[in-house]
């Protein structure tokens, strides 16, 4: 171990987040001895089932929502399939989505299906973001169409940071009749949202990305949207969802929407801070940095910077040497790097996208990390640097 107290440093926390330890200590008694199916008739079932409804309360109070609004899931993924495929059930004569060029893949993927796998029966129309990915609401405005079922747009970006206007944009499918779903992965914990002043119809959100464990997400459905099941099966979520309730991670997910209720605003500040010195100490200390993604509309903990002339994933096994956990914006696909399309959306230069590295904090990180990370990030740029035939520095 080489950091200063001998721990790992992690800062990719739009991929994963460490589980709370007041959120376990929540969700252990329903790993062990309280381990009732909630829909069972005897007592032993029924506590469990209460603290189903409690956790329901919990998820609801932190949107700003009511607890019959809130359908608890597998995952985002599930969440974001699930809402927009109710919407094309629900209004089977149209055949028009509107989303994003720089949507998560659980949206992405599924929009594409749209396409292929029905043999083009929907047409997608995906709105394009500027070079600090923000997207032009004029475009959109023209792309809202009679014949469009629902608008899915993210409320954050998770490689970015960005923040779209997604309560805007949710009043302008209102107005004409159409269905809004948003993907707020993302934002849900790291920046305030109440669901009762907007007419966003769907958002899904999901555990492991706000401190929770990975496998538990929740779709909201506003009250008096249509809604038709992706899971039928029994009579668990009020019909909407079948499967026996994943409680212990429900309770887990419950307990994490109040800790992010109560500390919110002090806590986002505070990583806000540390992301603030992150980002101005990289950008000041490394020759040809930049960041990716607007200034201000941006979540309190991403920053996503690009390190010209050098590969993201091999900075990532540097940082990796010295325990420092973070994201690059390439994906390694059948041995070729392509660069990530959100960056490639925002017309992100070649040589900057193939180098960009995403850190995204949590209210685990401190001020100690922040400096050994910036105290360790030039050197390891410059050597790779010294390396790249593209670098004349
Ligand atoms: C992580 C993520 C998802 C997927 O959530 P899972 O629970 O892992 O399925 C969807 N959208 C965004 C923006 C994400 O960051």
């Amino acid at each position: 171990m080489t950091t200063a107290n001998g721990k790992v440093v992690y800062m990719d926390n739009n991929a994963t987040s460490q589980v709370a330890p007041e959120v376990v200590e929540a969700m252990m008694p329903y790993l062990t001895e309280a381990y009732g199916n909630p829909s069972s008739m005897h007592t032993f079932g029924g506590q469990v089932g209460s603290a189903v409804r409690t956790a329901r309360q919990k998820v609801a109070s932190l949107l700003g929502a009511e607890p019959e609004e809130i359908t608890f899931t597998s995952c985002g993924t599930e969440s974001d399939s699930t809402a927009i495929l109710s919407a094309l059930r629900t209004y089977p004569e149209k055949r028009h989505v509107i989303t994003t060029r720089v949507e998560h893949p659980a949206v992405k993927s599924l929009c594409e299906n749209l396409e292929t796998v029905t043999g083009h029966k929907y047409k997608v129309t995906r709105l394009k973001v500027d070079s600090e990915g923000m997207l032009d609401m004029s475009e959109y405005e023209a792309a809202l169409t009679e014949d469009t079922a629902i608008v899915s747009v993210m409320w954050a970006n998770n490689e970015t940071g960005v923040i779209f206007p997604v309560e805007k944009m949710a009043r302008m499918a209102k107005e004409r009749g159409i269905l809004f779903h948003t993907d707020a992965v993302q934002a849900v914990g790291k920046i305030d949202i109440d669901l009762k002043k907007l007419d966003i119809d769907f958002l899904s959100l999901s555990g492991h990305k706000l401190h929770a464990p990975k496998g538990v997400g929740v779709l909201y459905i506003k009250r008096g949207t249509l809604f038709i099941p992706f899971l039928t099966g029994g009579h668990q979520e009020m019909g909407r969802r079948g499967g026996t309730e994943n409680v212990a991670s429900i309770v887990a997910l419950g307990r994490a929407c109040e800790l992010a209720g109560e500390k919110m605003d002090e806590e986002n500040g505070r990583v806000k801070q540390l992301r603030d010195k992150l980002e101005e100490g990289l950008l000041s200390r490394v020759p040809k940095s930049m960041l990716n993604g607007h200034k201000t509309s941006r979540l309190p903990n991403t920053a996503n910077i690009s390190f010209e002339y050098v590969e993201g994933e091999a900075i990532l096994l540097h940082m990796n040497q010295h325990n420092i956990c973070a994201s690059s914006g390439s994906a390694c696909t059948s041995g070729s790097l392509e660069p990530s399309h959100v960056l490639r959306a925002m017309g992100v230069p070649f040589t900057a996208a193939h180098g960009s590295i995403r850190f995204s904090l949590s209210v685990y990180n401190t001020e100690e990390e922040v400096d050994f990370v910036v105290e360790k990030m030039p050197a390891i740029i410059e050597s790779l640097r010294k390396m790249s035939p593209f670098w004349k520095g």
